[in-house]
């Protein structure tokens, strides 16, 4: 069964390049605009196995977003990459305390991102 990705980003053309690259690889994608929608489709009937997460989002930034569903028992364990053109060892740090354990930044090359992708699948 193939695996279900949720990007979370505020860019419509950054979540139809990452939707392209991931469904040409087989995955299932569902799509947020922001932490605020982010938070909502991980509450739906859809299990997610992986978030593809923007950092610089209105509503509520990625930061914020991983926060708040890793302090639910039920999403915590579900992997989180970062996708940004954020490059502050500050941010980086504050994703880190978060919970986060991969960041990628834009523009992102496809073969490092699935990559990143199957291996954070894999654990
Ligand atoms: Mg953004």
């Amino acid at each position: 069964m193939s695996k279900n990705i949720l990007i979370v980003d505020d860019s419509s053309m950054m979540r139809l390049a990452v939707r392209t690259a991931l469904i040409e690889a087989g995955y299932t994608v569902l799509e947020a605009v922001d932490g605020v929608d982010g938070l909502l489709k991980l509450q739906g009937d859809i299990k997610v196995d992986l978030i593809v997460c923007d950092v610089n989002m209105p509503n509520m930034d990625g930061i914020t977003f991983v926060k708040k569903y890793k302090e639910d028992p039920k999403l915590k364990f579900i992997p989180v990459l970062m996708l940004t053109t954020e490059e502050g060892q500050e941010r980086k740090e504050q994703g880190k305390e978060a919970g986060v354990r991969a960041w990628m930044v834009k523009p992102f090359n496809k073969t490092t991102l699935l990559n990143a992708v199957s291996k954070l699948l894999s654990v």
